[in-house]
């Protein structure tokens, strides 16, 4: 059976260009890139090149850029170091629909020595702007922002966001994971202070994580030891994922646009068909300004695992909530901060494309869903409710 992937804001395929330019890393070239030796120092060119490459995907320089080992270590250490380096101020500033690499570090930090505003959404998935604006104060050290929600697509302003900040004289820190490769991200048109993103979501593979800190910016770092990164990030350079995360994001510097447009067109589709076959279904987030590869879509009366399950009969892979919370039984909560009703974020599925799907995957998932739906509801009582509801009216 074919897979038909549509879980790319878990996790993505790595492209074949970009193994293909990490596999010399592992046999060839080898060497410690901190070596005195030649051996060692033509894979420092390397990794030079590739940062090079990993600034230009946001338009950054490469001096900028530091290598971790995922999203959620850039996350963290971008938000423990502005506390460090701002010890006489004790608040921090996030919104309700975080990831959890930022969201529990929030949690934990409001439960020792920090004071957390975390800024709600509207029933749109749009930052409370008033709210932000509110809850900036002279105590505040920094702003946590998501770029892109993982679980809605919903994009934040968070270029107005830092502007507001950075009058303050506050940090400013975005997790990107979601935005970068699939919107233009253009680090010289705003005063983000820190970003984050992560290889495995845009074709590179897991394991290699960027944070980037804008020149000037101090900075305390989270891994220390060795001297790595200009002593920024201690531990022997992840060469192989680094080289490849290079490759991944000059493709995806060359492709953007196009793909975008190319992915915007599929995820339409999908959505304006499984919209109109499926009664009582509804996109959450979907009047906001959205990535283009993600629809979240709720289907009343039925639960969302139930969905997938049926779904993963066909080879469809899709998501239920955030990957990293599928497991549970929890409606999101993002999906609660946006205020759905329980009845429909139990129903709730991730669709997230990617450069490689096709229209013959969308087909699939349009031919499929409407009857794994109908089969669903018929055994839920809730739905034989609201029909006998709707025909006595
Ligand atoms: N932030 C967001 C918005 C994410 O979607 C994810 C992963 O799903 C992360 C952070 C964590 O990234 P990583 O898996 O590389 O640690």
């Amino acid at each position: 059976m074919k897979t038909v992937y549509l879980d790319n804001n878990a996790t993505t395929q790595v492209a074949p260009e970009v193994v293909e330019e990490m596999l010399p890393y592992f046999h060839e070239l080898y060497g410690n890139p901190s070596s005195m030796h030649t051996f060692g120092g033509q894979v420092a060119k390397k990794l030079a090149d590739a940062r090079e490459k990993v600034a230009a995907v946001i338009g950054a320089t490469s001096d900028e850029i530091i290598f971790t080992s995922c999203g959620t270590e850039s996350d963290n250490t971008a938000i423990l170091s502005a506390l460090a380096v701002t010890p006489e101020k004790r608040h921090v500033v996030t919104s309700r629909v975080e990831h959890p690499a930022v969201k529990v570090l929030c949690e934990r930090l409001a439960e020792k020595e920090c004071r957390v505003t975390a800024v709600g959404v509207d029933a749109g998935g749009n930052l409370d702007m008033n709210q932000y604006k509110a809850s900036l104060s002279p105590d505040t050290a920094m702003v946590s922002l998501m770029w892109a929600n993982n679980e809605t697509g919903v994009i934040f302003p968070v270029e107005e966001a830092a502007l507001l900040a950075r009058e303050k004289g506050i940090l400013f820190h975005t997790d990107a994971v979601q935005a970068v490769g699939k919107i233009p991200i253009d680090m010289k048109k705003n005063t983000i202070d820190m970003l984050s993103f992560s290889g495995h979501k845009l074709h590179a593979p897991k394991g290699i994580g960027v944070l980037y800190v804008r020149r000037g910016t101090r900075f305390s770092p989270y891994l220390i030891g060795g001297h790595q990164e200009k002593g920024r990030r201690g531990g022997t350079e992840n060469t192989p994922s680094i080289v490849s995360l290079g490759k991944a994001c000059e493709l995806a510097t060359q492709n953007i646009e196009q793909e975008s447009r190319r992915v915007r067109n599929l995820r339409d589709r999908l959505e304006r068909e499984i919209l109109s076959r499926i009664p009582n279904s509804s996109v959450n987030g979907g009047k906001a300004p959205r990535l283009p590869n993600t629809t979240n879509i709720s289907f009343e009366f039925v639960e969302g695992e139930s969905i997938l399950l049926l779904m993963d009969e066909y080879g469809i892979c899709a998501s239920s909530g955030s990957a990293c919370t599928s497991g549970s039984l929890q409606p999101s909560h993002v999906l609660r901060a946006m205020g759905v009703p329980y009845t429909m974020a139990h129903g709730s599925v991730r669709f997230s494309l990617s450069i490689y799907n096709k229209d013959a995957d969308i087909d699939l998932v349009i031919d499929k869903l409407p009857p794994i739906i109908a089969r669903l509801r018929e055994m839920s009582p809730y739905w034989t409710d609201e029909k006998s509801c709707r025909t006595s009216l």
